[in-house]
């Protein structure tokens, strides 16, 4: 059970039907762990998210309840594809959106890696 905020996890959100193969996605990277590909509307030249593969509803359930070996998997794979992609040197951004006021719109942890243009502040003002 997910540890609170978003409820059971469901296995028809869109990413677990990534996942499984049931929706094509444009791959970066995989490990054992972890799945990296392309978001479909991107919020920077380079939009890269980063999932793990077990069912994880939010960024609270995974650092709660994941193994050592798949919070290392999800990380490491945020780091290869940074490496893979040439982000390091101009510089990236990883993100998470947990629960309601953080308007996580997808029920499958998710982190969101950014780059390839000056990113602005970190949060919107006003
Ligand atoms: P959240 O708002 O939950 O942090 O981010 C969800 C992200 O998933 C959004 O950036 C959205 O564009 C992306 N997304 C939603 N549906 C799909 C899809 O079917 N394929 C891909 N590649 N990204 C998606």
């Amino acid at each position: 059970m997910p540890v609170q905020g978003l409820g059971p996890y469901d296995d028809t959100n869109i990413f677990a039907r990534i996942l499984r193969g049931e929706i094509p996605c444009r791959k970066v990277f995989e490990n054992d762990h972890a799945l990296a590909f392309h978001d479909i509307n991107p919020q920077a030249p380079t939009h890269v998210l980063v999932i793990p593969k077990g069912r994880y509803v939010s960024a609270a359930d995974f650092a709660a309840l994941a193994s050592d070996a798949e919070i290392a998997g999800l990380m490491r794979a945020a780091g290869h594809v940074a490496r893979m992609l040439g982000l390091d040197a101009p510089g990236w951004r990883m993100l998470t959106n947990m629960g309601e006021h953080a308007g996580q719109e997808v029920p499958h942890f998710h982190l969101h890696v950014f780059a390839g243009a000056p990113l602005g502040p970190m949060l919107a003002r006003g």
